[in-house]
């Protein structure tokens, strides 16, 4: 263990079947392979997140790398059950009965919008930017109001109607049923997580072909381009809903969010500049201030850690679409991340600032006359 690798030893059976052995002689590396395009684990049924193990596999040695899925599974399996506390096996698997519960029991109103159809779905500005996938395509359609805050028209209206009407038969489904659902984070109190409705597949089709493109061009420095999961929900505002909603940051490297309708005033998302975790309380620079009017239809891009709230929406309903996109690999390099990571508007600030110091000091030095002596 001396290199700080996790040891594996030779000898180690097998839990799964008892008639097969792997032979561990091998260890995980100590960085990822990031050129490996890690397999899917999705339709296994794992008692860990699939995620989890496309993570990992990155990190296999390489004369395990391309052996079979099924010996890798059973590979990475003897490590996570040796490495993963028994409490958050539980609640991965608590949460899996959760989702097939509603799954096999709540019944979809629109059968078409669990499946990605782009035509159906997109506006063909939209469509035609990603097709060409080049940033002066992505530029023509997208508005920059403040670094960092992209929009553009993304949804169809007949999309946005749908969506409207499938979250309206989820609550009377959860009225009816007295169904005890989970709200999509610690801060709304009304609105739904997609993926336990059965939408995680269409979602994940939008976040590596609509969103990922996108996030790799603007967004590289914080994994836009290793998008591999996400959290996608609708929240709903609105007298008789959540009114409005704090000041925060995202539990995503990327989030999406798109107002779906209908008719409302007021709801503005505010922002107030990107920040570290270290940074997240700082003052704002002036140039750092926006605030956004919701357009139904209309998509907003910015990175996680831009800091933003909603005002309260004034009359009306207001139901947005949200997806907390996430990268694993960003996650891992993260811990080994530099001094002032550049997304940070804080961090920025403090750099040059030290720059500015450093250079009046040997400015003080150059500026010495000959002759001059230390007092
Ligand atoms: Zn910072």
């Amino acid at each position: 263990m001396s290199n700080g690798v996790v040891d594996q030893k030779p000898e180690m059976k097998l839990a799964a079947n008892g008639n097969s052995v792997v032979a561990v002689s091998q260890r995980l590396r100590l960085n990822p392979n990031t050129d490996h395009q890690p397999e899917s684990y999705e339709d296994l049924k794992l008692e860990f997140s699939h995620f989890l193990f496309s993570s990992l596999e990155r990190y296999l040695p390489p004369s395990m790398i391309n052996e079979p899925r099924e010996t890798k599974v059973k590979y990475m399996l003897q490590i996570l059950l040796r490495y993963s506390p028994q409490g958050e096996r539980n609640r991965f698997q608590r949460h899996k009965e959760y989702r097939q519960k509603i799954i096999s029991n709540y019944q979809p109103l629109h059968r078409e919008l669990y499946n990605m159809h782009p035509t159906n779905f997109f506006v063909p500005s939209f469509l035609k930017a990603i097709s060409e996938n080049k940033e002066e395509s992505f530029r023509k359609i997208i508005t920059e109001p403040s670094p960092g805050i992209l929009t553009f028209e993304l949804l169809q209206p007949r999309f946005c109607e749908m969506l409207l009407a499938e979250v309206d038969n989820f609550e009377k489904w959860v009225r009816e049923t007295k169904f005890r659902i989970m709200r999509p984070n610690t801060m709304n109190k009304y609105g739904a997580v997609l993926d336990d409705f059965g939408l995680e597949t269409m979602l994940d089709r939008l976040m590596e072909d609509f969103i990922q493109p996108i996030s790799r061009v603007f967004f590289p420095e914080v994994g836009g381009s290793t998008l591999d999961s996400h959290h996608g929900f609708v929240v709903e505002y609105g007298i008789d809903r959540d009114v409005d909603l704090g000041f925060h940051v995202d539990d995503s490297e990327v989030t999406l969010n798109v107002c779906v309708g209908k008719q409302f005033t007021g709801g503005e998302l505010f922002f107030r500049g990107v920040r570290c975790e270290k940074h997240v309380n700082t003052g704002t620079q002036s140039e750092e201030v926006l605030d956004y009017s919701h357009v139904p239809g209309r998509a907003v891009i910015h990175r996680g850690r831009h800091r933003h709230g909603a005002r309260a929406t004034t009359s009306g309903h207001r139901l947005n679409l949200l997806l907390w996109c996430r990268s694993s690999v960003f996650r891992e390099l993260k811990k080994y991340q530099r001094e002032f990571p550049e997304f940070c508007g804080e961090c920025q600030r403090l750099k040059k600032e030290r720059q500015r110091q450093s250079i009046s000091a040997i400015k003080v030095e150059v500026l010495k006359k000959p002759g001059d002596t230390p007092s």
